[in-house]
């Protein structure tokens, strides 16, 4: 089968969250099970500067616009583990410093942007090979499916294409104001309720969800919370509308990038055979963060996040007084909303001894994070699959996670001290400092502790059956579409 991947991030591409290391790691297992995939990015300034050379492939594809064209290059950025990548290259749209937003907010044109991809994607697909089935992502190309079904309604040749949409998040949908129906050539009937209109914006997450074959989410739990108001950030009634074709597929982990044992980002190697790495590991992270004379019987915290509402960083803020009255270190990472960095920047002035931040975006950081830290944070509001839980139970680095989300489907606490990490329930600062206490009470029993990080370095979390799963719900639309 040939699958087209349509998406806004990739690794080693560019990246701001998990969507990149999914759009990395499962087209490379469906390669191998067989299949012919193709992933197209747009080409930022970011990838430019990785791949300057790109060889063109498409001089110029022709993306009309009211009473004008845009036309773009599509690029060949090289076929690697079997997977042939392409960059759509509009500088207008794509030369800029960040993928979505400045620090004062997000593109004022990101729906010509993500609109113009899409469309890109389509004609270079006709021209370079019709899929069996479009792969698209999140709101930055869930207007490939709706393009389909409209103004490509009639085009013999995609027909019968379908298109399956992965949200990697609920919370980010692409609202655009209504005369984004005339920017991007789409006809007016399709604005109300039941197809992209949501409180008289264009909204491009729910138009996927409306005209995709198959929607998939990435976690079981996800797939039944975003059919909940708490969670539906609004869609939860056009998602339980298709409930029939909503299915929740954990995401998978590229173990090539994200092993102790191999991994080229860490200062010793190390597996649950061989833990010895990991002290090595420990003490280069500590190094890194300028923290001296941390005994080894501190525990140290780590946090690898996005800095947004979604991740909970306030509550981290809020019982930070409490918890540095007790053995720990907390070292962070993150970058994102200026006031979370703000705060955080703040609460470390306080407590320089205990809590060092890095408010940057630095890969080789999170590697060393994950290596190097005994506990690792994820008190996420929402969280729909969520992937530093999965790469820290790899690293022997126990998580404390809400159970919300993949966190729920992932981690496993047990009152008997059994599981794989700690979780709480409870949406308050208090309940989250509980599972912290219970973890840092755990960490002084090293066999206890030695036994529970085994435990979680032996899972399982590759693409393999992931990648299994995603290959029925194709094979189960294109049936439904011939
Ligand atoms: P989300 O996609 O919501 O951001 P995930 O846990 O699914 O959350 O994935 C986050 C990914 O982004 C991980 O690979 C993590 O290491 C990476 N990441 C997040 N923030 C940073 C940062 N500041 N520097 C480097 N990597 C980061």
């Amino acid at each position: 089968m040939h699958i087209v991947f349509a998406a806004s991030e990739c690794t080693p591409w560019a990246k701001t969250g998990g969507l990149a290391d999914v759009v990395g790691g499962l087209p490379k297992t469906l390669a191998a099970l067989g299949h012919r995939v193709s992933v197209f990015l747009p080409y930022y300034r970011q990838v430019a500067k990785l791949k300057p050379d790109a060889p063109v492939v498409l001089p110029s594809v022709t993306i009309p616009f009211p009473y004008y064209n845009r036309f773009v290059r599509v690029l060949d950025g090289g076929l690697s583990n079997g997977v042939q990548t392409y960059f759509i290259d509009c500088p207008e749209f794509f030369d800029r410093e960040s993928l979505y937003a400045t620090p004062s907010g997000d593109y004022p044109d990101n729906a010509e942007r993500f609109g113009l991809l899409s469309r890109a994607i389509i004609e270079a697909s006709k021209i370079l090979g019709v899929p069996d089935i479009f792969h698209v992502h999140d709101w930055q190309t869930a207007m490939l499916a709706v393009l389909l079904r409209s103004t490509y309604y009639f085009d013999p040749v995609l027909r019968h294409v379908p298109a399956v949409l992965t949200i990697h998040n609920a919370g980010y949908q692409g609202w655009f104001p209504p005369r984004t129906m005339e920017t991007l050539l789409l006809p007016w009937d399709m604005f109300t309720f039941d197809k992209l209109e949501y409180h008289d914006t264009v909204n491009f997450l729910k138009g996927g969800i409306v005209y995709a074959d198959a929607i998939t989410t990435v976690s079981r739990k996800y797939a039944e919370e975003i059919q909940t108001p708490e969670f539906g950030h609004g869609l939860e009634a056009t998602l339980s509308g298709r409930s029939r074709d909503l299915v929740g597929i954990l995401n998978g982990v590229d173990y090539s990038e994200w092993d102790p044992a191999i991994d080229p980002h860490i200062a010793a190697h190390y597996s649950a055979d061989k833990l010895a790495g990991k002290k090595e590991c420990r003490r280069d992270l500590l190094h890194a963060f300028d923290l001296h004379g941390v005994s080894d019987e501190t525990a140290v915290i780590g946090v690898v996040s996005r800095f947004a509402t979604q991740k909970g960083i306030d509550f981290i803020v809020e019982i930070m007084d409490r918890l540095v009255e007790q053995d720990m270190v907390m070292v962070m990472l993150g970058n994102g909303e200026e006031y979370y960095e703000r705060l955080l920047l703040e609460t470390a002035n306080r407590h320089p001894a205990r809590l060092r931040v890095k408010a940057v975006f630095d890969s080789v950081m999170a590697h060393k994070i994950e290596a190097g830290a005994d506990i690792f944070l994820m008190p996420s509001r929402y969280e729909p699959g969520g992937l530093n839980q999965i790469y820290s139970l790899k690293y022997g680095t126990v998580p404390v996670v809400r159970a919300t989300g993949g966190l729920e489907d992932t981690i496993d606490e047990q009152p008997n001290g059994g599981g794989n990490g700690f979780k709480f329930w409870g949406y308050s600062p208090d309940a989250l400092l509980d599972a912290v206490l219970r973890a840092l009470s755990a960490f002084r029993n090293k066999q206890e502790w030695t036994a529970m990080m085994r435990r979680g370095m032996a899972q399982n979390f590759s693409w393999d059956a992931p990648a299994k799963e995603y290959v029925r719900v194709y094979e189960r639309v294109i049936k439904n579409r011939t």
